[in-house]
């Protein structure tokens, strides 16, 4: 009897590629000859059962993965200790942050991971984050899983998924988290930031997922150079409900009449619009420059510290449950899994 039971769904992106033998071409990796492939695995004391989707690159990724996982993990819940979720590494931290949001009282750890460098190429980052991904969701103390998060591991550092941003697209540090710490990190031994990690308010509450997300949103990032026509065309597409508004360092923008003319006029067509600063790292405080200061007064909401990606799918997950503005507005200012800074 094995000490804890995985499973691991593979999605697809570069983790999941190996060299033929023969041609030397780089093909898919067959997750189900897991073991075959990596024997240690077995040394984890883990059980891993794997459940392979087509393999898409993550460039594809859209909503109808993030409900399918969300549901795998619900049907699946009871059967498992932890999930570890294979995927492409570039829209890895929109479909972790969404599934963070989807997932109402998870007590078990999601841990999604990837690599720069495909699994089955001698250099491989892959391995690594495989075998400690699996490490991390199968970890746990007195019964209780150690991290019961939706969290993203990436070369030796446990991260919460709705803080981190995919960085480079050559540094097999792909990742970061620039404004909230490690939940871990990995070196000889495993070293958990317990403080930092968010356990469950009430336990034995059973896992809830929410599944009708709303796709009306948009992300405008604000630049030197944007003109009033464009501004005003893309705040009046159809359909959009929620805008992520990509602003200059504490949350600045423009304080030009006709660009708050234009907010505001969204805002009162009954759009919301969040204030995300376009830094990788620090807070929008709208209240430091007057250029924040007209956002906050015509209801642009603050987004704070959040990244760009937790806010887009944030916004999707409760648009899509929340009819009421009022409760909506209420989880959309306030930290709901620990995507926001107290
Ligand atoms: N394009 C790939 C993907 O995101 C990149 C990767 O996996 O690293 O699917």
């Amino acid at each position: 009897m094995k000490n804890a039971s995985i499973l691991l769904i593979y999605t697809g992106g570069t983790i999941g590629m190996k060299t033929d033998p023969q041609t030397g071409v780089l093909v898919p990796f067959d997750f189900n000859d897991i073991y075959d492939e990596f024997p240690y695995l077995r040394k984890l004391n883990v059980d891993i059962e794997v459940l392979t989707f087509k393999p898409i690159d993550s460039s594809n990724v859209t909503p109808e993965l993030w409900i399918k996982l969300a549901r795998l993990i619900q049907d699946n819940y009871h059967s498992f200790d932890g999930f570890v979720i294979l995927h492409g590494t570039d829209t890895m931290s929109y479909t972790a942050s969404a599934l963070s949001f989807m997932l109402e009282n998870l007590e078990k750890p999601v841990v999604f991971t990837g690599s720069q460098i495909p699994i089955g190429v001698l250099r491989t980052d892959g391995r690594e984050n495989l075998i400690t991904a699996v490490e991390i969701a199968a970890a746990k103390k007195d019964g209780m899983a150690l991290v019961p998060e939706v969290c993203l591991y990436f070369q030796n550092r446990l991260f919460r998924a709705n803080r981190t941003t995919k960085h480079s697209a050559e540094q097999l540090n792909a990742f970061r988290s620039d404004n909230y710490p490690p939940l871990a990190e990995v070196g000889v031994n495993i070293h958990y930031n317990t403080p930092f990690i968010k356990r469950p308010s009430s336990p034995t509450q059973s896992l809830d997922i929410i599944t009708t997300l709303d796709t009306g949103v948009l992300i405008i990032k604000i630049f030197p150079g944007l003109t009033e026509s464009t501004f005003r065309a893309m705040l009046s597409i159809e359909g959009i409900r929620g805008i992520i508004l990509e602003t200059y360092g504490a949350g600045n923008a423009p304080t030009a009449e006709w660009f708050i003319q234009a907010v505001t006029e969204a805002i009162h067509q009954g759009i919301i619009v969040i204030n995300v600063t376009q830094c990788p790292g620090g807070s929008v405080s709208m209240e430091m420059y007057e250029t924040g200061i007209r956002l906050q007064e015509i209801g642009v909401i603050s987004g704070h510290d959040i990244t760009t990606e937790a806010a887009v799918t944030k916004l999707m997950v409760l648009l899509g449950r929340y009819p009421s503005r009022e409760e909506l507005l209420t989880r959309l200012k306030s930290s709901i899994r620990g995507e926001i800074s107290d």
